[in-house]
């Protein structure tokens, strides 16, 4: 009975949410009551409940110092992935919040396609934890950036707010525009690694505008998921061809292969 009140409460509610949405934008997703991002029980103000938030697998040391891959054991400092050593990426370093798992995925897909813009603040939080060895030394922050009709079609993109997140939770602030995707390439989901680098090949540029901020900056790249590091790998490389002092990358989630010994 409760849960038959609560959820046509939770209807009347998302229904005056829909049209104050549709009246002023979207500020008012932020002021109501919420489900679960992952299994959709009703949560006061958090973005998950308790037994969700339990199950979410933070990557913690120790990893790769180059990549932030997680290792099953401490091999000791300095020491590499074997994916870091077989094809080491332009960045310099890499940093993910959480592993890419059901808990992880819903979070993506709740802020992506669901709405939940009011989950970015908790989950930028997190990677402005896991990102610390990366912020302490950066000048500016750079989201990676959607195609202009994707931007359109989504109405924002979800890499710049989370980046907006982590910016107000370490103090280094975002630049947006520098960086531009000039080509709408398909989604990377279920491509292959060599098909996903093929796939973001000439993707982006560096605005000329953008130089100045790019130039001789100390920059961090921001990304929702890293899955082959193909989409941050091509960012980087603009970036520094456009003249950055270096690119580390700093996502909500990666992609973590069966636990593997470092070499
Ligand atoms: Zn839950």
């Amino acid at each position: 009975m409760q849960d038959g009140i609560t959820l046509a409460k939770g209807q009347r509610l998302g229904r005056l949410a829909d049209a104050l949405r549709a009246a002023f934008g979207l500020a008012v997703d932020v002021a109501l009551p919420q489900l679960c991002a992952s299994c959709r029980e009703p949560v006061g103000s958090d973005g998950l409940c308790p037994a969700c938030w339990s199950k979410v697998s933070f990557i913690a040391p120790p990893y790769c110092e180059r990549l932030g891959i997680p290792f099953p054991y401490d091999p000791g400092p300095g020491v590499l992935s074997m994916e870091a050593i077989a094809d080491p990426p332009t960045y310099r370093r890499a940093r993910a919040a959480v592993r890419f798992d059901d808990v992880a995925r819903a979070l993506v897909h709740a802020l992506k396609y669901g709405d939940r813009l009011d989950l970015a603040p908790m989950m930028g939080r997190w990677m402005a934890m896991a990102g610390r060895p990366l912020t302490t030394d950066a000048d500016a922050i750079i989201p990676v950036p959607l195609h202009w009709r994707r931007h359109w079609a989504r109405r924002f993109n979800q890499s710049a707010l989370l980046a907006e997140a982590i910016a107000k939770a370490c103090g280094v602030p975002v630049v947006f525009g520098a960086l531009k995707r000039v080509k709408a390439t398909p989604q990377q989901v279920g491509l292959s690694q060599s098909a996903r680098a093929l796939n973001v090949q000439g993707a982006f540029r560096v605005s000329p505008s953008g130089k100045a901020a790019v130039e001789g900056r100390r920059l961090i790249l921001v990304d929702d998921v890293i899955t082959t590091g193909a989409t941050v790998d091509a960012c980087a490389r603009v970036l520094l061809r456009a003249g950055a002092a270096h690119v580390d990358v700093l996502a909500f989630a990666r992609v973590v292969a069966a636990a593997r010994p470092p070499i």
